[in-house]
């Protein structure tokens, strides 16, 4: 069994040396007890938060200790009266090719219906995040103007998508040409503009002439500087992420702007408002799967994988991901179908 431990915490971007890759026998079963192979392993932001261990709401993975990660596995032996050889199951096996479960927290997959991996994106946790922070705090109207940056990544995407199914203006911010011509041709969304281009300030307010109504927020950074000018009084902002802070050892250079978001929010009467996707919203996740699930089914929502190939490469992944080198949800495939 092939298993990825933490070795070191990293000041800033993940090194090579944050991880090391270990052996040891593959686990044996007991009654009530099933074998899970992992197939696709998620990597997402909230890992660089769990090899850190500045406080958060989570405790950090240990030095030594196996890294965290939502999985597609399917059972290769079972000793549990409710799954099958075979079984496909999402579940939180961690970035290892194989675990033990008592079945806790596991989820049945039917791969006749869509395609497994989904679960860890559109039909999972960044699609359930995407959705509940949309709906519940960014509660956009038909006709508003919607703002979201990661735009073509796994939360990003679905944002716009259904920003755009409930008649909005949707405007998404991507790193390069290439993620922003398929922000608008693929997904559909009103513009998008390239935050690695100058004058982003300038070209989000030709983008959106009447404000902004709702800001998902994924990035923070410069992003966040050139939305907040462009606040509609009674705005709404989801704090979903602030990836671009993420690697970050010190503070910002200054000059200190909190008044300036302070006296925006007070002004215009702006709700700013955090939210860890689970933790808050875990008892709504059957009604995202009710109304995500047929949009995804009858082709409204398009979605993008980014697939490395090998458990070994799932380090290298995550820390490009915290430069924007992933284009679409980043899934690991760690051993065969
Ligand atoms: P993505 O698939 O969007 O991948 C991350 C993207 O972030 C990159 O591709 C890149 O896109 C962008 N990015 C990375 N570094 C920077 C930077 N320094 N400045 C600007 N953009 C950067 O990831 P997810 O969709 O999974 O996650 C999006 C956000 O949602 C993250 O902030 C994450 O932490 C948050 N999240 C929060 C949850 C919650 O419960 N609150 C749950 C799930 C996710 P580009 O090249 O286009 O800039």
């Amino acid at each position: 069994n092939r298993r990825v431990v933490l070795a070191s915490r990293p000041v800033g971007a993940p090194t090579p040396d944050t991880f090391r890759l270990e052996r040891e026998p593959i686990p044996s079963l007991e009654d009530g007890q099933v074998l899970l192979r992992t197939v696709y392993l998620s990597l997402d932001p909230y890992m660089r938060g769990r090899i850190s261990d500045a406080p958060s709401y989570a405790a950090p993975v240990e030095i030594d200790g196996l890294m965290v990660g939502g999985t597609v596995c399917r059972v290769q032996e079972s000793r549990h009266p409710e799954y099958a050889a075979g079984d496909w199951v999402l579940g939180f096996a961690g970035w290892q090719d194989y675990a033990v479960s008592d079945g806790k927290g596991l989820s049945k997959l039917d791969a006749t219906k869509m395609q497994p991996s989904w679960a860890l994106g559109i039909l999972g946790m960044p699609g359930f995040t995407a959705y509940m922070g949309l709906t519940d705090i960014g509660q956009p109207k038909a006709g508003e103007t919607i703002v979201v940056a990661a735009a073509s990544g796994a939360v990003g995407s679905v944002v716009g998508q259904v920003a755009k199914e409930l008649g909005c203006h949707v405007v998404g911010i991507a790193g390069g040409s290439e993620k922003c011509d398929y922000v608008v041709e693929t997904l559909g969304f009103d513009a998008c503009l390239d935050h690695k281009e100058d004058d982003l300030p300038e070209r989000l307010a030709a983008a959106c002439p009447d404000g902004i109504d709702v800001y998902f927020e994924n990035v923070g950074g410069k992003v966040f500087d050139a939305v907040l000018p462009l606040l509609n009084p009674k705005a709404r902002i989801p704090l979903c992420g602030l990836i671009a802070n993420y690697n970050a050892t010190e503070l910002p250079p200054g000059p200190d702007r909190m008044s300036v978001l302070t006296g925006a929010l007070l002004k215009k009467r702006i709700r700013m408002q955090g939210f860890i996707v689970f933790d808050d919203y875990g008892h709504r996740y059957g009604e995202f799967l009710e109304a995500v699930g047929p949009w995804v089914a009858q082709g409204k929502l398009h979605y993008r994988e980014d697939v490395i190939d090998g458990l070994e490469n799932a380090g290298e992944g995550l820390t490009g991901m915290l430069e924007g080198r992933n284009f679409g949800k980043l899934v690991v495939r760690v051993g065969p179908d």
